[in-house]
């Protein structure tokens, strides 16, 4: 028990970070750190085992090193019979117990649990500190937005590289000359010719393998597999991952970035966003070993600033806007799309190649890369008008690294469309022709993605028409969409009128 009269300091989750805000200035005679497991945070939506295990196994070693420095915690297992099953009934608790001056927190990720702690009337003070582990505050993201018409990322990232010195030279120009080299990080995939080296698989420990049954005796009806759990749960281990990602994937992560491969879920992109999110990982020092690298001339540019744009730029960008746009962000429904999520998304049990794939892998590994994310699951949820809510839903269910803050404006904004262009200028809608360019999916499938309509005709091509034709109305006007309204308009009354009865005959079979 802790000395009555120190802090109670509140660490989340998602706050397993020695540096974090809440733990400056921690007096280890007199202060005590609170951790908890609570049934809220695990179930307010059915996370994923994976998620789960990944961030009860680590809060567990984030406590125990806290412990072997000398510092009191105060740990609340989910199986302790006194838990209280929410992170405000625990900060109770324990005031009760400890009689603590005042409580200190960092802001919370996610709006939803932010608001609830501002909300918070205690016996003692509470103050809750800036999250100093990204790289802009969210200050700093609002007095950029100020007076902007357009959140565009691109130039909130060009701000980015000036402030850090990133990639930049003395002059203060980009290295290379351009900001962006994003033209060269678009090759498809060399099919059946590489086989990237696969990331660090960690074996679990003793700590890991009891929390795995832990979940999974008391989470037994929430969707995705626990077998196989290879994630590292301390910083030392996120580390290992991260060198064998800059050692092994790298030099190759801008070629392929964008490329799809049966059988292979990571190709070379990092897997890191789950050790980034929970904070056992830097994201401005990731961003300076990707510079290094490239400067060492271990990888080239295109690789080292594709990778520090999605950190220190896509990161960073959609951490603003979120906290911008919130609460009303999560409300709206630009496009009006209200089908309910198929039952698939919960089995990927469909004869779409492309979708089984990548929901069978998200459902296994609780990972998908970004293009799996976008232009396969996401765009499929655009095209064929699913409601945003539920898919939302479902993203911030089934990945290890969602969290509300970066899951929203990338399902929400970009794969959905449904802010209306905050995050994007144009919904990133495409037709099969897209996933059979960059992946190798539709070899394997029992649709052409050749055929615009008919019984074997690849689903996204005549939902791809039938999303236009269905939102003329709101899209025709966007100066980005004109071009593709002008082919639609010449396209053969018929073959429009064949693909909305195709369209209409699969969506109402998905329902
Ligand atoms: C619909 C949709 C939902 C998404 N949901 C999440 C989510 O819940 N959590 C999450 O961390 N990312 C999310 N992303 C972004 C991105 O897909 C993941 O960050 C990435 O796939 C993580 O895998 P990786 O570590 O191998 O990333 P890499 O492709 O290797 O990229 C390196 C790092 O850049 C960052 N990054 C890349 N793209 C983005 C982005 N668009 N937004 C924010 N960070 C980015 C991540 O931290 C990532 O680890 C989502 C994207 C889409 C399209
Ligand atoms: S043919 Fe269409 S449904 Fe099948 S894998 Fe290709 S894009 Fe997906």
């Amino acid at each position: 028990m802790g000395a009555s009269g120190g802090k109670l300091r509140l660490v989340l989750g998602d706050q397993l970070s020695s540096g974090l805000s809440a733990l400056a200035g921690l007096d280890p005679s007199a202060d005590t750190v609170l951790m908890a497991e609570v049934a809220e945070e695990a179930t307010y939506v059915p996370h994923h085992p994976k998620k789960i295990a990944i961030l009860f196994s680590a809060m567990r070693h984030f406590a125990e090193e806290l412990e072997r420095r000398g510092v009191r915690v105060r740990y609340t297992r989910l199986d302790d019979p006194n838990n209280s099953g929410s992170i405000l009934g625990e900060i109770d608790r324990a005031i009760e117990d400890l009689a603590p001056s005042s409580v200190v927190a960092t802001e919370c990720g996610e709006w939803r649990l932010q608001s609830a702690l501002e909300g918070w009337r205690g016996s003692v003070p509470l103050e809750i500190l800036d999250d100093d582990r990204f790289i802009a505050s969210r200050a700093a993201f609002a007095a950029w937005a100020e007076g902007r018409k357009q959140l565009r990322m691109e130039y909130f990232y060009r701000e980015m590289r000036r402030k850090t010195g990133l990639l930049m030279r003395d002059d203060g120009t980009p290295e290379g000359g351009q900001w962006n080299f994003d033209k060269e990080n678009r090759q498809p995939p060399d099919m059946g010719l590489f086989r990237p080296t696969p990331p660090l698989a960690i074996e679990p420990d003793s700590i890991t393998s009891e929390v795995i049954g832990l979940v999974r005796d008391r989470f037994p009806d929430h969707c995705g597999s626990l077998d196989g759990f290879a994630f590292g749960v301390t910083a030392e281990e996120a580390e290992r991952c991260a060198d064998a990602f800059f050692e092994d994937r790298l030099p190759l992560f801008g070629d392929y970035q964008d490329a799809m491969l049966t059988g292979e879920p990571v190709l070379y992109h990092a897997l890191l966003s789950q050790y980034l999110n929970a904070g056992l990982l830097d994201p401005l020092d990731l961003c300076r070993r990707a510079e290094a690298a490239w400067r060492d001339g271990h990888a080239p540019l295109n690789a080292a600033e594709g990778f520090i744009r999605q950190i220190l730029g896509w990161r960073e960008y959609v951490r603003g806007v979120y906290w911008l746009k919130m609460p009303d962000y999560a409300e709206t429904n630009f496009l009006n799309a209200h089908r309910p999520l198929p039952e698939f998304f919960w089995t990927g049990e469909t004869d779409m190649n492309c979708l089984r794939q990548c929901i069978g892998q998200t459902l296994r590994d609780a990972y998908a890369h970004h293009i799996q994310r976008l232009m396969v699951i996401g765009n499929f949820a655009l095209l064929a008008g699913l409601s945003p809510k539920a898919v939302c839903a479902w993203y911030l269910c089934v990945y290890a690294d969602a969290y509300e803050w970066v899951e929203l404006p990338n399902t929400h904004g970009m794969a959905l469309f449904a802010d209306g262009g905050v995050l994007g200028s144009k919904p990133y809608a495409a037709s099969g022709k897209y996933i059979d360019r960059m992946s190798d999916y539709c070899r394997g499938c029992r649709y052409d993605p050749k055929k615009p309509v008919g019984p074997d005709a690849c689903p996204y091509n005549y939902l791809y028409w039938d999303f236009l034709d269905r939102n003329a109305e709101t899209l025709s006007g966007n100066p980005r969409m004109a071009m593709i309204y002008r082919s639609m308009s010449r396209m053969a009354p018929e073959k429009r009128q064949a693909m909305a009865q195709d369209s209409d005959k699969f969506l109402e079979a998905l329902t």
